[in-house]
């Protein structure tokens, strides 16, 4: 496996480890502050030209960055499963999704329409004009989609991005940084900085070139994040933590609801903002749900992530483990799957629990990991008020044959991305985003480049 570089390292190194061995990969090298400093300058310096270049030409660097992606798409699934743990068939997905993104984004140089507005005396006209420097802080979770989804848009209407990746899992993003070279993205206008949270992701917050700041990952940070933004009224975007409901009406197909419960809430391992790790079940087919919920969770293939047929590969980290271990000690632990018999490794069976009420805290906390939670409710009323009983409102699913009910519920759940009869969460197309805690913003969809801009109104006189 071939270890992508950095031109960084003042700052130390980190040991990355592959968490389904716990064997080490590769020593990163780390940017300290002056480093970080110099890159944010660097992408300033790339901006005028960058945003100068002729739509065409823009839409047309994208589209070969996407292209050169696709050559690659199997060295980088293989390095996300080695770094992240990640199933291959996921990671392929991923770097597929990277792809994707910027083909679709490809299109957005050419259309980013402003306004033409009828006003007395002249005409009116609205531009959107690129922002500068865009600073996009990256989890673990999934290292390279939520790159994808900040950088794509963001260079797309005119920015230039400095990127820091989660210092577990910097070895996708800093290859994806190579290929935009290789592409023909000029030098600057995308720079990948491996660092820690502490100091280049602090430094996106404070250093006064960078116009916004895109961040995913613990609503803990992103409240500092947020505090530290006020100071230059940073533009920014948060995509935060979870505790999504799957509601499951007694009139659903409860063999599909049951079947599709373990991947909504244990694929990633759990590690997915979006997992369905609350399911509320009627209490009239409670006990049947669970019934088929059992060999459901049994089946799901927990196993060498790089195995074709891998549904779940091991949690991140020790500490994400241990985190998630310590919630299992006084719960009620109802299903218990498939486990691997590694001898390293960070791993852990997919649970299901059964709280004792709403204040338990596998109920209430996003425990990130592969647990999900289960409980009864009486009507659509009191699963309503369940669903909506977290400070979290990111994504859910409705299991019901009934379309009104269906309607009436989704629109309901205070929560940016509801699925019925489904789990999807996350399509490029439609935008994605948090209610309450769980966010700030909308990223992807059609709309995404706005918030990569500022609307800028002109007003020309025709009375001369
Ligand atoms: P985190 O600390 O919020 O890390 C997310 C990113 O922010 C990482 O790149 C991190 O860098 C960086 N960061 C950390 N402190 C920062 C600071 N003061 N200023 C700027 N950037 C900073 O999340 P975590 O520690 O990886 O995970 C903890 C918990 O967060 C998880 O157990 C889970 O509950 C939640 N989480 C949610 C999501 C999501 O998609 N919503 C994703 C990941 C985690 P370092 O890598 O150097 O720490
Ligand atoms: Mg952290």
């Amino acid at each position: 496996m071939r270890i992508p570089t950095t031109a960084f390292g003042a700052g130390g190194t980190v040991t990355v480890l592959n968490p389904a061995t716990a064997d080490p990969i590769a020593d990163v090298p780390l940017a300290d502050l002056a480093e970080t400093d110099a890159a944010i300058e660097a992408a300033h310096r790339a901006f005028p030209a960058w945003r100068a270049v002729a739509p065409a030409d823009r839409a047309r660097l994208l589209r070969n960055f996407a292209a050169v992606v696709e050559e690659h798409l199997e060295e980088l699934a293989l390095l996300e499963v080695a770094n992240a743990g990640h199933t291959i068939g996921n990671a392929r997905w991923e770097a597929g999704n990277v792809r994707d993104v910027l083909n679709y984004y490809a299109a957005a140089p050419e259309r980013h329409f402003g306004k033409q507005i009828p006003v007395p005396g002249g005409i009116d006209v609205t531009f959107h004009e690129a922002l500068g420097v865009v600073g996009v802080i990256v989890p673990w979770n999934f290292p390279m989609p939520i790159a994808g989804w900040g950088f794509a848009p963001a260079l797309a209407a005119g920015n230039t991005v400095v990127l820091k990746p989660a210092e577990l899992t910097p070895l996708t993003a800093m290859r994806l940084a190579e290929l935009a070279l290789e592409a023909g993205l000029p030098e600057g206008v995308f720079t990948v900085i491996p660092g820690k949270g502490s100091v280049v992701g602090e430094r996106f917050v404070t250093h006064p070139l960078v116009r916004k700041v895109c961040f995913t990952g613990s609503t803990a940070v992103g409240k500092g994040i947020m505090r530290g933004c006020a100071d230059q009224v940073k533009r920014l975007t948060l995509e935060l933590g979870g505790k999504s409901a799957n509601i499951v009406f007694a009139d659903a197909d409860l063999e599909k609801a049951a079947a599709s419960a373990p991947g909504g809430a244990f694929d990633n391992a759990g590690q997915d903002c979006c997992a369905r790790s609350r399911i509320l079940v009627e209490h009239t087919v409670y006990e049947r749900f669970l019934e088929l919920l059992q060999p459901a969770v049994e089946r799901f293939k927990v196993t060498d992530p790089s195995r074709p047929d891998a549904e779940m590969g091991p949690l991140i980290s020790a500490r994400q483990r241990d985190s998630v271990a310590a919630y299992l000690k006084n719960a009620d632990v109802a299903i218990t799957g498939q486990t691997v018999d590694a001898s390293s490794g960070f791993w852990l069976p997919p649970r299901v629990v059964l709280p004792r009420g709403t204040d338990d805290d596998v109920w209430r906390h996003e425990l990130f990991g592969p647990v999900v939670a289960v409980l009864p409710f009486t009507d659509e009323a009191d699963a309503i008020a369940k669903a909506n009983d977290t400070e979290y409102g990111l994504s859910g699913s409705i299991f019901t044959r009934d379309l009104g009910r269906a309607l009436r519920v989704a629109r309901s759940v205070e929560s940016g991305n509801l699925s019925v009869n489904s789990h999807s969460s996350v399509r490029y197309w439609t935008p994605f985003g948090g209610f309450k805690q769980s966010g700030l913003g909308r990223e992807l969809g059609p709309d995404a480049p706005d918030s990569f801009s500022e609307v800028k109104n002109v007003f020309i006189s025709t009375d001369i």
